[in-house]
């Protein structure tokens, strides 16, 4: 039998895009009551103890939709780079996916809300209520003047990928490639410098998975926030483009940030192959070259559930508990596990945010 679950906070997965893609009348049942498809849904996440996370807000690419797999994203990257996408329909499909959220919230009778702080996080996991925070992956929604940045920002959003695996006006993604350097192509343009600094302005944490290797340094040149990667893993044990260098974890090191583990096959096995019968211990593989490298407290998860291919016994959110195992069986305790499942992620949102922690707050007032 697995161990109990216990409390994970996640950051990066992609059921909205699945509920988007699925173009159900009835999203938000889909998702309350579960409808048997994908790998993310609510009570699979209560059956797991995902306690929340970024929840990613994508615009698929025409002519070739995600679908949800990176591994068809790859396929296609072989053929011809994304095209860019147009604005007016990338804001369409955001208002899409972060209303197909907030109704979730609305009609889940307290069992889902949307969190902005530390401390709302913590009073869900507290009260088993689950925690999405809103999270943007690939900045195509966002205009030069940022005036949809600052209305998404007054909607919630707490964090943002300025790309995707693709080109925007702000950067260039790094291409599905392996094995390969994450070393390909140009760096942000002037238009993703002045993302950043919006992005520090508004607190938004600005997420380093996906961008290509001189738009991570342009982002850690301009940015005075931590450096965070949602769900990419080490390029020294899986040596695909998505992955991390180790000058790059160095970085994210010294800025005192966090990488979030992703799941996907193909960024865990050393072999980057898209097999599914691929042992967690694997996983923890890469958890634990990244503790080794980035030191305990700036390790955390990020599953990337609905946009991957996860591991057979990892096959759905529901299964978490069986990668806390893993971690258990490698003698890991009980503090470093729950640093690695929640309160990493924690930390570096409350300094991202400057928010301080109720926690902390608490201790100070007592
Ligand atoms: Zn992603």
């Amino acid at each position: 039998m697995p161990s109990p679950s216990i409390p994970v906070f996640d950051g990066h997965n992609d059921v909205l895009l699945r509920l988007f893609m699925e173009r159900s009348a009835t999203p938000v049942s889909d998702f309350m009551d579960g409808n048997d498809k994908g790998q993310l849904d609510f009570p699979r996440a209560r059956e797991g103890g995902l306690a929340g996370g970024l929840f990613a807000i994508f615009v698929p690419s025409p002519r070739q939709p995600r679908g949800g797999t990176d591994g068809a994203a790859q396929a296609a990257a072989a053929d011809a780079a994304p095209p860019v996408l147009e604005l007016a329909s990338a804001q369409r499909t955001v208002l899409a996916m972060a209303a197909t959220l907030f109704r979730i919230e609305r009609e889940s009778e307290g069992r889902v809300r949307v969190c902005g702080s530390v401390g709302e996080i913590r009073a869900c996991v507290d009260a088993g209520v689950l925690a999405p925070v809103l999270h943007l992956e690939g900045a195509e929604a966002i205009d030069e003047d940022f005036q949809m940045l600052e209305v998404l920002h007054k909607a919630g959003l707490k964090s943002l990928g300025p790309v995707w695996s693709r080109s925007n006006i702000f950067g260039h993604g790094v291409p599905f490639s392996f094995p390969a350097s994450p070393d390909i192509g140009p760096g942000l343009t002037d238009a993703g410098k002045a993302l950043v600094k919006a992005c520090n302005e508004l607190r938004i944490l600005i997420d380093l998975s996906h961008l290509n290797e001189k738009g991570f340094w342009d982002v850690a040149a301009a940015s005075d926030a931590p450096l965070v990667a949602s769900h990419s893993n080490a390029h020294a044990i899986c040596p695909h483009a998505r992955n991390l260098t180790d000058r790059q974890l160095d970085a994210i090191r010294d800025s005192d940030g966090l990488v979030g583990v992703n799941y996907a096959v193909n960024f865990v096995r050393p072999d980057g192959r898209r097999d599914s019968n691929t042992p967690l211990d694997q996983v923890v593989d890469h958890v634990e070259y990244l503790i080794n490298r980035l030191g305990e407290d700036r390790v955390g998860l990020g599953s990337d559930f609905d946009g991957a291919a996860m591991p057979n016994d990892l096959s759905s959110v529901a299964a978490l508990p069986n990668l806390v195992a893993a971690m258990r069986a490698r003698q890991y305790g009980d503090a470093l596990i729950a640093k690695i499942c929640s309160e990493n992620w924690l930390r570096v949102l409350g300094k991202t945010w400057r928010q301080p922690d109720a926690a902390t707050d608490r201790t100070r007032g007592a």
